[in-house]
């Protein structure tokens, strides 16, 4: 009788085991996912630093807003702005590489919207792409950038806008350094360098 009562004594205990050893194992798996995430949130609340990956979920979610709005009619931009000025940034115009003033500049500055002044990029986070356009690896604050799935030349880009104002920007691709890994691909044309204040 006793040879018969211990089997499902041992069945009893292999059951509870096993279902410890999926918890277990359940848990890990759910945690390493959580631990992803709040590293991430946790980047993102120390250097507020914009990632590929929050790129596409802004294409895919919408943009944050901006603090404020400048709107103005399409006679208005074509009044203040030049011809060229005016092709890049309200008709999403591309500058020729290695034309813009701004390619191999890098001394310590702040970059604003040609269009509205808002305070776009820092000297301290622009780099030498070897592109031909001024590149930065992020934005002043987040939501002065507006991105945009761009399928325009047969291409699957993401365009980067004003926030404020609609200027198009140029594009964003996820090949820059680290600790974004971004490159803010700028037309110089769209952007105007004021002293760092
Ligand atoms: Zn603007």
């Amino acid at each position: 009788m006793q040879h018969y009562a211990l089997k499902p004594g041992i069945i009893g205990m292999l059951f509870v085991i096993i279902v410890a050893v999926s918890l277990l194992l359940y848990r890990s798996f759910g945690g390493n996912t959580k631990t992803i995430e709040q590293a991430s949130l946790l980047n993102q609340k120390k250097g507020n630093v914009m990632t590929w990956n929050e790129v596409l979920k802004i294409c895919r979610d919408g943009n944050p807003k901006a603090e404020k709005r400048v709107e103005k009619t399409d006679a208005e931009w074509q009044k203040l702005l030049s011809a060229e000025d005016y092709r890049i940034t309200r008709l999403k115009g591309t500058e020729s590489a290695f034309s813009g003033e701004y390619c191999e500049r890098h001394e310590p500055g702040i970059y604003a919207c040609k269009c509205c002044n808002t305070r776009l990029f820092d000297s301290g986070q622009k780099f030498d792409s070897g592109t031909g356009w001024p590149s930065f690896t992020q934005a002043i604050t987040n939501n002065v950038i507006h991105y945009e799935q761009d399928n325009s030349h047969g291409m699957v880009r993401v365009e980067v806008t004003c926030n404020v104002c609609d200027a198009h920007l140029g594009h964003v691709f996820p090949d820059g350094p680290a600790p974004s890994g971004l490159r803010y691909c700028i037309n110089s044309k769209s952007i105007t360098k004021i002293d760092n204040e």
